[in-house]
């Protein structure tokens, strides 16, 4: 039964179709991260003291910004900006540059180094990187013991570049070696036979501007371009 549990998101990512099962399943944790953040869960301490620390990134203040809830968002803000401010003031205060050789390049300093902090930090990020880690262990668990997974593989169109690394690297960390080549004997050709039909299908899209080709049928090539944003970039656009 708990297994069940953990392997129904995975299920249902295969099931979604598109570019890349995992970059369904990233897009259902961003949404219900998105909506967490937004319902009672701003008011509780230790979520808004973690939020207050690491801010979010550009894309998810965009996410929570398009959603209803202004004041929740106005709240953590507003307490993100207060914990900013006091430690700026702090770190400017005590700021003192040493003495460097001229022309030799300063190892970083405390401000700098605090506000890259704060850009690359994200509670939204983080919270689905968390359960995504989970879902790829799982995957590997169903790999190696539930063969229905290997035909959800074979099925599918592939994955998004970034997803495709993360399976070539974290296989061989979690898979035995005859697992492994198995699984490569499987996952290679498929990602490249999946590239190739995208690559014939934007060549399509971009042939269809030809007037010669102007009432050719679409074929697949229609929705090519979101396609391949989410192959190449893990994203999907609006068509
Ligand atoms: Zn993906
Ligand atoms: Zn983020």
């Amino acid at each position: 039964m708990k297994e069940k549990i953990y392997t129904i998101p995975v299920n249902e990512g295969f099931e979604a179709g598109g570019e890349c099962p995992f970059c369904n399943m990233y897009k259902g944790l961003e949404k219900d991260a998105v909506d967490y953040m937004l319902g009672p869960s701003y008011m509780e301490d230790d979520i808004r003291m973690e939020t207050n620390r690491l801010g979010f990134c550009p894309k998810h203040y965009k996410h929570l910004y398009i959603q209803q809830n202004r004041l929740g968002v106005g709240l953590m803000m507003h307490t993100h900006l207060q914990n900013i401010n006091n430690n700026l003031e702090k770190l400017c205060r005590d700021y003192k540059p040493d003495k460097k050789p001229l022309f030799k390049k300063a190892e970083g300093n405390p401000i700098s180094d605090y506000i890259n902090n704060i850009s690359n930090s994200c509670y939204v990020c983080n919270k689905i990187s968390a359960t995504l880690e989970r879902y790829i262990d799982t995957f590997f668990y169903m790999w190696k013991n539930m063969p229905e997974i290997r035909e959800s593989v074979k099925n599918c169109r592939g994955f998004c570049l970034d997803h495709f690394s993360l399976l070539v690297a974290e296989g061989q960390n979690k898979l035995s070696a005859g697992d492994y080549k198995e699984f490569l004997d499987i996952l290679l050709p498929l990602e490249q036979e999946n590239l190739k039909r995208l690559e014939g299908e934007v060549e399509w899209f971009t042939d269809k501007f030809d007037y010669r080709n102007k009432d050719k049928d679409w074929g697949t090539s229609k929705d090519a371009l979101p396609r391949a944003i989410t192959k190449l970039a893990s994203e999907f656009v609006e068509e």
